[in-house]
């Protein structure tokens, strides 16, 4: 069962945090929230094999280990687990189902709305910039620690919601959205190795992808600068960059997203809340 927990200032309420997965596995911790859009953080012993819906999971050096389910996730995930010398040990996930907002954002100039045909080929380069950058997977563990908040500030978009952009029906928006003035300093709110830093995309503006092992990746949009470049290694805290409304924006805000691989899931579900 999911509560309503919390209503920020924007008047936007968030998913509650639906109970921490229980224990499944003898010697396995297992952390997350059991909904759609979660990332779940686990360790076992380093020489365990871990599979997800028969996908084998590559460990740290320490045995830590992460997966993370989309937004429309709702058939029930197998997690496998052999420890060497021992039976493997299967459980099932059940994810609590999410009501995700409609959102109506009007006023964006038509090219991000209908990109027309010139910039096509454009777009498509970047999204294979973008999916290169979230297909690495590093042997890190940053993902296994804990997350702050990359800037603090209103919230005024939230994971799932449906986006009806100048009247027309688009994919949902897979960020939560920040508001905070131009300049503002974005830290990286976990280790990380910079995986992407774009000055210009064409609907995300300067956009930055930091990698925290293992497949797990957050991305900063809409950027005015940036303060990183590919290959640097930064600690929690250590400022990437400043807020924008480069791109497809409509006033200065940082959309923060968080990924496992190519699945989309909510940065909210990892930072604690005020
Ligand atoms: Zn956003």
């Amino acid at each position: 069962m999911l509560n309503r927990r919390q209503v920020l200032a924007t008047g936007i309420s968030i998913v509650a945090l639906a109970p921490c997965a229980a224990p499944v596995f003898a010697s396995t911790d297992l952390r997350g929230q059991l909904v759609q859009g979660t990332l779940m953080r686990g360790r076992t012993q380093p020489d365990a094999r871990v599979w997800l819906d028969g996908r084998q999971l590559n460990l740290t050096t320490n045995g830590d280990f992460v997966f993370g389910f989309g937004y429309d996730r709702t058939n029930p995930a197998t997690l496998k687990i052999q420890r060497a010398g021992e039976a493997a040990e299967e459980q099932k996930i059940t994810l609590a189902k999410r009501d995700y907002k409609i959102q109506r954002i009007s006023g964006l100039p038509d090219k991000f709305v209908d990109p027309p045909a010139s910039v096509l080929a454009r777009i498509a380069q970047e999204d294979k910039l973008i999916g290169a950058a979230r297909a690495i997977d590093t042997d890190e563990a940053w993902f296994a620690g804990e997350f702050d908040w990359p800037v603090k500030g209103p919230m005024t978009g939230v994971y799932g919601s449906q986006r009806i952009l100048n009247g027309v029906p688009k994919r949902p928006h897979f960020g939560v959205d920040i508001a905070a003035g131009e300049g503002t300093p974005i830290h990286a709110p976990i280790g990380s190795i910079v995986a992407m830093a774009e000055p210009d995309l064409y609907f995300t503006g300067g956009t930055v992808i930091l990698d925290h092992g293992r497949g797990v990746s957050s991305s900063y949009l809409h950027m005015s600068r940036l303060d990183v470049k590919v290959g640097d290694r930064l600690a929690k805290g250590d400022v990437i960059g400043a807020i924008g409304k480069t791109g497809r924006a409509t006033g200065p805000h940082l959309c923060w997203r968080l990924n496992w691989f190519q699945e989309r899931l909510d940065a909210a579900l990892v930072v604690p809340h005020a």
